[in-house]
């Protein structure tokens, strides 16, 4: 195994618990390696700090996996998977829908395992991960003897680190038309088809958080995708919901999760850009009594967080006047440099402006399916405010 030596200094990261490793801090590599080999991660001194991946394209070049002297091979995936379902299994996480593994908050970087009834979705998002994809479906055979595992790559990911993004069952097929239960909803779930790997599996307790305001209100779920927040509002009975997407197969597919709740009837699907249909909506007098805003990251590089405040203020700002006496918005980011410190600063700037008071009912983040490594802050990306004007 070649031995990757790091910069004087550059190790101070890694000895603080975080793993990853710049092209630029890299001093030296001995040895013969190719992109995505694993290497073993040595700091200028020569002593031994751990192994992981190499790939010099991407600028964030490897991400230690261990920090032990132990091999990288079938049986430590393995044993990171078991540790990862232990987990989810003894906080109360199994459902039909969730997050297995969840990169570096598992131990497993570059490396983000979905359930979706017996099938696992696999997505790879190092180069180092594509070569070891047949111990990751090997592993997720022998925990989960029946079902299939499905491959699905995410297209930027695999651009940065320079392999070809794949999308396909690995070995036998399974169902790959779902429906899964989420705490009394039903959700189709095409495997392969959609957003992320089927659904915003990150907002399943704020769903059921905000579900608990839902009953005789009137709701707007803006930025819906599938309508899982309608859905669940609607169930816990509100007296209606409308559905806010650009995306018209988002739509469809809501149209299908209402029907499949049985609760269409009540439900409204509007295929609109989200910041017009807000500024529609004020002109047109609407009010209502539960707002979801769940948009899509406004940026995905920290020098564009002040253009990213800006969208998520006038966003917040128009739901905010759009909140009857007592009504609740349940409002996220999930652009990980909007920090939950200024994500609160920009929604009480817009309260301000707007001139409506609000109390905080709850902080929000992403659900216990995907954690948050303390030592790697970009593992927390999702975060929110359920908030209730007074
Ligand atoms: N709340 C959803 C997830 C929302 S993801 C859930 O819990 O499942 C964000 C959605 O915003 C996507 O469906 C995307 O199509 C939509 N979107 C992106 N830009 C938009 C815009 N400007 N106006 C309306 N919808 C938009």
């Amino acid at each position: 195994m070649a031995k990757l030596v790091l910069k004087k200094g550059m190790d101070r990261r890694l000895r603080a618990g975080h793993p990853w490793i710049y092209r630029g801090e890299v001093a030296d590599l001995k040895g013969h390696w190719s992109a995505g080999d694993a290497v073993e991660v040595l700091d200028a001194g020569g002593h031994f700090l751990g192994r992981g991946f190499y790939n010099p394209r991407p600028s964030l070049a490897c991400r230690v996996l261990t920090r032990l002297d132990e091999p990288i091979d079938q049986a430590f995936f393995l044993r990171r998977l078991r540790a990862a379902l232990d987990y989810r299994r003894s906080a109360g996480l199994l459902a039909e829908a969730y997050r297995l593994c969840w990169s570096e908050a598992d131990g497993l970087p570059g490396l983000v395992v979905d359930r979706y009834g017996p099938v696992s979705v696999v997505q790879c998002l190092t180069l180092g991960i594509t070569h070891v994809e047949p111990w990751v479906t090997a592993s997720l055979e022998t925990l989960f003897p029946s079902g299939g595992v499905y491959r699905l790559d995410e297209p930027t990911a695999a651009r940065i680190e320079g392999f070809e993004a794949e999308r396909g069952w690995r070995g036998e097929p399974g169902p790959s038309d779902l429906v899964v239960v989420e705490d009394e909803c039903r959700f189709a779930v095409v495997v392969g088809a959609g957003q992320k790997t089927g659904l915003y599996l990150d907002q399943r307790e704020n769903r059921a958080l905000m579900a608990a305001h839902a009953g005789g209100r009137r709701v707007l779920d803006a930025f819906s995708y599938a309508g899982a927040f309608a859905c669940h509002a609607l169930r816990a009975g509100a007296s209606s919901a409308l559905l806010l997407d650009s995306s018209p197969e988002a739509l469809a597919l809501a149209r299908r999760n209402l029907e499949l709740n049985e609760v269409a009837d009540r439900a409204e699907l509007q295929e609109a850009n989200a910041f017009d249909a807000l500024r529609g909506l004020e002109a047109g007098g609407r009010h209502f009594g539960l707002i979801v805003l769940d948009p899509p990251p406004f940026t995905r590089r920290k020098e564009a967080v002040e253009a990213a405040a800006r969208g998520y203020k006038e966003i917040n700002l128009r739901a905010l006047r759009l909140l009857e006496p007592g009504a609740v918005l349940a409002t996220f980011s999930c652009s990980h440099h909007v920090t939950a410190a200024l994500f609160e600063a920009i929604c009480r700037d817009a309260a301000g402006d707007a001139g409506v008071q609000v109390r905080v009912l709850a902080t929000l983040g992403q659900s216990r399916d995907h954690p948050v490594l303390l030592a790697v802050p970009e593992s927390r990306y999702l975060t929110g405010l359920l908030l209730q004007a007074v």
